[in-house]
């Protein structure tokens, strides 16, 4: 046997932060997570959601760069060519918000130091976040290509924005309009409806008198009453709308009503929209500050009135009103109604607000000038943005996990609206769109110097940005190099996975798979699609279920909790409480318990460590089976279980259950049963399960290593010098283990299930009879089938359940003495007690003797049933005989035992 170089000792306790740091600059140092372009290698990529360069990574980053990271290790080790492409979003409006928060403890706002000023300062904090938001990736374990990381404003991909812009601008698919949007006059800026969050709120609801007008325009005592939450907009009103179809109104339709307080002529008209069962039936329309009215107005040809600002006040159209706030307006017009005579009555109801998500202000809907995305338009035969992205979902191409969500995502295509991607901010990508004075609209890529028609020099760019989702939408294509064509193009687009949570499936999934068919559509319906599978994560709540947020103060630092527990602690702690696109409440007991198993791994492997002294291991072969013991064959049948479950598992993408599943396997399998069991042996001088546990351990640690870098890696790197001499520099790169089947071992498993049963049988009885941990009953085993198995492990039987056993003959007389019994498939178990304990033990089985009796009357009168007899099917009928046949039997048994004590 060759000796091996004396080498550093593990220390008794795992420590992370000792570790993580320089495990992972040996890997970066090493290029291990570039991807090795070898023939023959797969391809797989998988882009990283770009954290908005705001602030710190939360938790719901932790749990995807614990979900990420274990998909693209477990790929990597299977030699596939990986690649995972890190970012940082430039996250519009809400870095505009953090820097204007900034600037406002200064006392100053955006407009006043300009904007070179304002983009100047935000890209000074940029620079410092993302490098913070790096590092903080990396503590974490995540093993992406970090030269490659991508900004969603780096030039490379400015150059990308603005292609797809003049793309879809030539195709007629991007045009500017007057739509109704959604303003926040805190923000001024437009929102797009995902950016919009409803809330039921209580609100009142105002019952108003508009008199009808009469021959010569004089009003009637008669009047139609309408039902508004925003008596403030009246003096916008241009109609009143009912529908076609109700009774109440037929003789109105077409008629004039008198608008209170403002005295303009409006007429009444008949719309389908409106729904009859609300307040009473007739709507005020106001076209210029609701979306539904916008359409009605659109449909009857109604004027449009803007009378509040882009700052959220009346303005000139408002009259007396003009200058007051919202909230100010409706106070003061419901105070002048009611004066008047116009209010009939005011409703307490909830009704729905909706709220800018950024800064909760109430939205205000406004008629305004905007940049849309025509998602409905063909650009093709039968081809909009909208119909592709949902057909390549419905026909399979692009996999949606978990299915569920499917029916979600088409829904969405098809109601979806043109997309508004105007925002009124500096922080952007700027619309490429320049005008000139001589009424010349350019378009293109590149900044123009002069115009095209009058060679003017004086060109103003417009000065929106785009809605900062319409450059995340181009992830892959454009972070693999789109549009020229680059070999990593080339190589992994279309990328492999991509993940998620499920909130953002509109506003990046549906549109990534829109941009990417479009950009891409050259190369065909499969080679376009952005990705072949996307999994959607749930939220990750506090432990009450509630959301985590900075005003709650419930917000848990992934970095600080992977300090306290360790990375590796925090990855499975986070990973094994999830299931794809459920939420999850966090808890530090799943991160403590995660601790406990690192350090339970820690512990064995020092064991084995230890006892592998100058031992180079030989690999277990399946050949030389019959040379092994019963627990060796068992624990390398279940390691074979265990890649097949790993396998299947990672394949159906339950990287939870991966993880679940060898903490399984390595706790409750190798470390409790296998590694005492071994113990056992080598303490008797028996050198041979040194290779099995070598082993083991070898290929546990592999498997492991995707969801646990950090501790597997440490430990193989001192297992590595007892290996073969095949193996890597580093685990990160080492083979993951695939089954073949070779160790598959029914009858060991199960004649070791049976062993450790009736070990559990004996500890069980020590426990029940409360024997003191010095004592070492006898215990009598009369076995039956599993005679053999018991016979080999005996050794093992009296250490590990402290007592002295003896195999017995079957229906062979127990000696004198007090027994406790039991029962383990055929192997009776009859544990030697001092004899203080007759009372309790007969109370005991006389409780069970009635209870087995109890049921073979219970049986018997089945039986006797003659119908139930006549009309049961014949095998239920037999299985009910042999349970009587068993019950019978196992109350004898009781009565034996009863007599002999
Ligand atoms: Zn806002
Ligand atoms: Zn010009």
């Amino acid at each position: 046997m060759a000796t091996l170089p004396s080498r550093k000792q593990l220390p008794p306790a795992y420590e992370p932060a000792s570790v993580e740091a320089r495990i992972y600059q040996r890997w970066e140092r090493g290029g291990y997570f570039k991807p090795r372009l070898v023939p023959g290698a797969e391809p797989y990529c998988i882009i990283m959601p770009p954290p908005n360069v705001t602030g710190e990574l939360h938790l719901g980053h932790g749990l995807e760069d614990a979900l990420t990271d274990a998909l693209v290790r477990w790929h990597r080790m299977q030699g596939d060519a990986t690649l995972w492409v890190p970012g940082e979003d430039h996250a519009g409006i809400a870095t505009q918000n953090v820097i204007e928060r900034e600037l406002a403890k200064e006392g100053l706002t955006r407009h006043d130091i300009g904007r070179e000023a304002f983009l100047e300062r935000t890209w000074e904090w940029v620079r410092r976040y993302r490098a913070r938001i790096v590092e903080q990736h990396k503590r974490l374990g995540a093993s992406a290509d970090w030269d490659y990381d991508v900004f969603t404003l780096d030039p490379r991909i400015v150059r990308a924005v603005r292609t797809t812009f003049v793309n879809l601008y030539r195709d007629g698919l991007i045009y500017r309009g007057l739509r109704m949007i959604n303003w926040c006059p805190r923000c001024e800026t437009a929102l797009s409806d995902l950016e919009v969050e409803y809330e039921q709120e209580p609100a009142k609801l105002y019952y108003v008198r508009y008199p009808i007008v009469g021959e010569g325009g004089m009003p009637l005592p008669d009047a139609i009453v309408v039902a508004t939450t925003r008596p403030e907009t009246m003096v916008a009103d241009t109609g009143v709308a009912v529908n076609p179809s109700d009774p109440r109104y037929e003789e109105r339709i077409g008629r004039w009503v008198l608008l209170p307080l403002v005295g303009r002529e409006i007429p009444v008209v008949a719309d389908e929209a409106v729904d009859p069962e609300f307040g009473t039936g007739a709507l005020k329309v106001t076209p210029g500050h609701d979306p539904n009215d916008w359409e009605i107005g659109q449909r009857h040809s109604l004027e449009v009135i803007v009378a509040i600002d882009l700052k959220g006040r009346m303005n000139d159209e408002a009259g007396p009103y003009a200058g007051l706030s919202v909230d100010e307006a409706r106070e003061a017009i419901v105070r002048d109604l009611a004066d008047e005579g116009f209010l009939e009555r005011v409703e307490d109801i909830v009704h729905s607000v909706g709220r800018c998500s950024r800064c909760r202000t109430t939205v205000e809907p406004l008629p305004s000038e905007q940049w849309f995305v025509a998602v409905n338009k063909e650009y093709e035969p039968g081809v909009s943005l909208a119909s592709a992205a949902a057909e390549a979902v419905r026909s399979g191409r692009i996999r949606i996990v978990p299915q569920r969500f499917v029916k979600v995502y088409l829904n969405w295509l098809e109601n979806i609206r043109d997309w508004c991607i105007s925002r009124q901010l500096w922080w952007g990508h700027q619309i490429p769109v320049w005008y000139c004075d001589c009424g010349e609209t350019i378009v293109q890529v590149d900044d123009p110097d002069r115009c095209p028609k009058c060679g003017s020099a004086e060109l103003r760019q417009d000065p929106d940005v785009l809605d900062t989702w319409f450059s995340s939408a181009l992830a892959p294509h454009a972070d693999l190099g789109w549009p020229d064509d680059t070999e990593e193009l080339r190589i992994f687009y279309p990328t492999s996975d991509m993940q998620m949570g499920y909130d953002i499936m509109f506003f990046w999934c549906a549109r990534m798979v829109m941009f990417g068919l479009y950009n891409m559509r050259h190369r065909g319906p499969d080679g376009a699609i952005p990705f072949r599978t996307v999994l959607f994560h749930g939220l990750i709540r506090d432990a009450k279920g509630e959301k985590m947020t900075k005003s709650k103060g419930n917000v848990v630092d992934p970095l600080v909790a992977a300090a306290k527990y360790g990375a590796d602690a925090f990855r499975f702690g986070l990973l094994a409480n999830t299931t794809l696109g459920q939420d999850q409440k966090y808890s530090d007991e799943r991160l403590e318990a995660a601790r406990n198993f690192a350090n339970k791994l820690w512990n064995s492997a020092r064991f084995v460590l230890m006892r592998l002294g100058e031992h180079r291991i030989r690999r277990p072969h399946p050949a030389d089976r019959e040379t092994y013991a019963l627990e060796d064959r068992w624990i390398l049948s279940r390691l074979e279980g265990l890649m097949e479950d790993v396998d299947s598992l990672f394949r159906a993408y339950q990287v939870g259950e991966v993880g679940r599943r060898i903490e399984e396997f390595l706790w409750n399998e190798f470390c409790d049963w296998y590694i005492e069991m071994a113990k056992v042996r080598l303490a008797a001088g028996d050198q041979r399960p040194l290779d099995v546990l070598g082993h083991v351990l070898d290929y546990s640690l592999r498997l492991l290593h995707p969801i646990m870098p950090f501790v597997t890696e440490e430990l193989w790197q001192h297992l590595r010098d007892h290996l073969p001499n095949d193996v890597p520099e580093m685990l990160i790169v080492a083979w993951y283990p695939k089954s073949g089947a070779n160790w598959r071992d029914p009858a060991a498993e199960e004649a070791m299930e049976h062993v450790i049963a009736v070990n559990r049988a004996i500890r069980n009885v020590r426990a029940e009879k409360r024997l003191p941990a010095g004592e070492r009953p006898a215990v009598f085993l009369r076995a039956g089938d599993f005679r053999a198995a018991l016979e080999e492990t005996l050794a093992a039987t009296a250490t590990l359940s402290r007592c002295v056993p003896e195999l017995l003959p079957a229906g062979a007389a127990l000696p004198e003495g007090e027994f406790a019994f039991d029962r383990v498939a055929d192997t009776e178990i009859a544990v030697a007690l001092p004899a203080v304990d007759r009372s309790e033990e007969r109370r005991r089985l006389e409780r069970e003797l009635a209870e087995a009796e109890e049921y073979v009357q219970r049986l018997r009168a089945q039986l006797a049933n003659e119908q139930f007899v006549a009309k049961a099917p014949a095998r239920v009928v037999e299985g009910v005989r042999r349970n009587l046949e068993e019950a019978e039997e196992r109350a004898a048994g009781l009565r034996e035992r009863l007599a002999a004590l």
